[in-house]
């Protein structure tokens, strides 16, 4: 386990599922973690030509079981918006039976503007993922949306060093809308540190955690430069409510 802080972020390079026990309360979960084995066999992600590398095989998935336990630790700890890009069965899982203290909300839909081909031709390419919508149960909803939908275009960003970053933009959107400014965002499941780094841009605390050490140094450089530009060119970050939409 290693513990690196970089402005209000706090990484930690570890298991999720040592940290999440161990954390006080936080105000947001906006995470995206590891898809189940059916959806991972074989799954590979193009990467851009010019870097020499063109594809890469997808190593990471979780069970069923872990991410309903993942859920439930972080809905122990989460006082508000639990927002989670995610396969869909287990989003259709969540709604059937949410996990521990959290209320299903809606399924998102992120629609992948320059998504995959069907590499096998043999079907029609999936091209979106769920975004599970949840908030601690018993408390009353607001979030900075108005009558938005659930629905987000945006590019696939593939070349970054991981196999399935999220758009800045979708990340950066997630913020304004669920978030206060200042309040504390965790990701669980960090993997190239994207959600920190839209929390630098915002000036929202950030806590990740991410189990690979390359995956944790490249999140870690990605972060130190959000804040670093923050800095120099906005000490206050970026206008925390001004939607693109
Ligand atoms: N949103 C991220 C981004 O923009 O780069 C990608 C997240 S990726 C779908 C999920 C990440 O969870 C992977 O990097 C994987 O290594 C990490 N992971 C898997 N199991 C974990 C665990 N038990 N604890 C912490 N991280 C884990």
């Amino acid at each position: 386990m290693q513990t690196t802080n970089i402005g209000d972020a706090t990484l930690f390079l570890a298991d999720a599922f040592d940290i999440l026990p161990t954390l006080g309360e936080v105000d947001h979960c906006i995470t995206d973690p590891p898809y189940g084995e059916q959806t991972q066999k074989n799954a590979r992600t193009l990467s851009d030509p010019d870097s020499g590398v063109t594809e890469h095989y997808i190593d990471f998935k979780m069970d069923e079981s872990a991410v309903r336990r993942a859920f439930d630790l972080t809905g122990r700890i989460t006082r508000r918006w639990v927002v989670a890009s995610m396969e869909f069965r287990h989003a259709a899982l969540f709604e059937k039976e949410p996990p521990e203290n959290l209320r299903f909300v809606r399924v998102g839909c992120w629609v992948k503007a320059n998504g995959a081909p069907q590499f096998t031709g043999d079907r029609p390419a999936q091209g979106w993922e769920a975004i599970a919508i949840l908030h601690r149960a018993g408390e009353k909803l607001r979030w900075n949306g108005g009558g938005l939908r659930a629905v987000w275009e945006m590019a696939v960003e593939r070349n970054n060093g991981h196999p399935t970053p999220k758009p800045v933009g979708l990340m950066l959107d997630w913020i304004r809308l669920f978030t206060d400014n200042g309040e504390t965002v965790l990701d669980p499941f960090m993997g190239s540190g994207t959600t920190g780094v839209a929390c630098a841009r915002l000036g929202c605390k950030f806590i990740g955690i991410e189990i690979r050490t390359d995956y944790f140094e490249l999140a870690c450089r990605r972060i130190e430069a959000a804040h670093a530009q923050r800095d120099l060119f906005s000490p206050n970050g970026e206008a925390h409510k001004t939607l693109r939409r």
